[in-house]
């Protein structure tokens, strides 16, 4: 007997480092990311109906849920490509801050590419589904991968990496919108810092944090800082009151920071949440095959 419904958590990621190594023909960019998946999710529930439709439901008044969401691509892609003849109804409560640099709509899209599998008995592999996803977006595949992982191409191509090193994580969003395409615009590929990819995936192997946060590096962070101070701020600001280390993730706005401790955490939370006025501040957890059944 297989399931009729499924309680799915699509979680966020950030980045530990983003690296442009150069401007493709296609206009897109050749990147070379470590990717961390982190517990802060959205929660989806999904499930057959006996007619044929897709019905997707939000929390969020203002998010597309008709077919401009990626979560009704993924099931209007999966319902053909495999012929499905039944419905699916799916209901996100979404928690991941949008257009942050989290891949929040990705993540959604990753979950339902892999709750319809289940659902429905696909017998799909995650080479399979990946493949699927890409056709969504550069970032689905990472998502349905998950953990810490090396995407290079646009993204697309992924190489499993050691667990990334227990820690608290803390994201701020601030109020303001970045749009990645004119990041990416106004980005000088020819006077940019290169991170040490490889000597930082050495430092994740032998769980040392403190490297890690000593050689991290987003590409994009000096653009979107310079149209968002206020980004700079909220590092700075993570930086004393504890974090080992605090970035911008993808294109932003969002800036996370680790922290060893819970208490040391909550009480940067609180700090963040007051200096900066805003209500998307989150304490969460890395990923990772200890911390995956919180
Ligand atoms: P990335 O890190 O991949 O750039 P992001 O966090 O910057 O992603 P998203 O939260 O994925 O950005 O949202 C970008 C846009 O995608 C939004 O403007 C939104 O309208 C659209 N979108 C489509 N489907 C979803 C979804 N399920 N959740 C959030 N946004 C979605």
């Amino acid at each position: 007997m297989g399931y009729h419904y499924l309680n799915l958590r699509a979680r966020a990621k950030i980045n530990i480092t983003l690296d442009v190594l150069g401007r493709r023909e296609d206009g897109y960019h050749e990147l070379k990311m470590i990717m961390q998946t982190v517990n802060l999710c959205d929660n989806i529930f999904i499930k057959k109906l006996s007619e044929d439709t897709i019905t997707l439901s939000t929390n969020l008044s203002w998010l597309p849920s008709d077919s401009r969401n990626l979560m009704y691509k993924a099931a209007e892609l999966m319902k053909s490509r495999f012929g499905i003849k039944t419905g699916i109804l799916m209901e996100l409560t979404k928690t991941i801050p949008v257009a942050a640099g989290l891949a929040g709509g990705s993540t959604d899209c990753a979950a339902v590419i892999v709750g319809i599998d289940r659902l429905f008995e696909l017998g799909l592999t995650m080479d399979e589904m990946c493949a699927l996803g890409e056709e969504l977006g550069a970032d689905v595949p990472y998502c349905i991968m998950r953990g810490t992982v090396l995407a290079e191409g646009i993204g697309e191509r992924l190489t499993r990496l050691p667990p990334f090193p227990d820690c608290f994580v803390l994201l701020c969003k601030p109020n303001v919108n970045v749009s990645t395409a004119s990041v990416y615009k106004s980005l000088d590929i020819s006077d940019l810092h290169h991170p040490d990819t490889d000597g930082i995936i050495a430092d994740i192997k032998k769980g040392d944090l403190k490297a890690v946060c000593g050689g991290m590096y987003n590409a994009l962070e000096s653009v979107t800082v310079k149209n968002y101070p206020v980004i700079a701020d909220i590092k700075a600001k993570m930086l004393e009151t504890g974090a080992i280390g605090s970035m911008m993730s993808g294109s932003g706005p969002t800036v996370f920071g680790f922290y060893t401790g819970y208490e040391e955490g909550l009480a940067a939370l609180k700090e963040v949440r007051r200096t900066f006025r805003t209500k998307e501040v989150y304490l969460t957890t890395v990923f990772n095959e200890r911390t995956h059944l919180l």
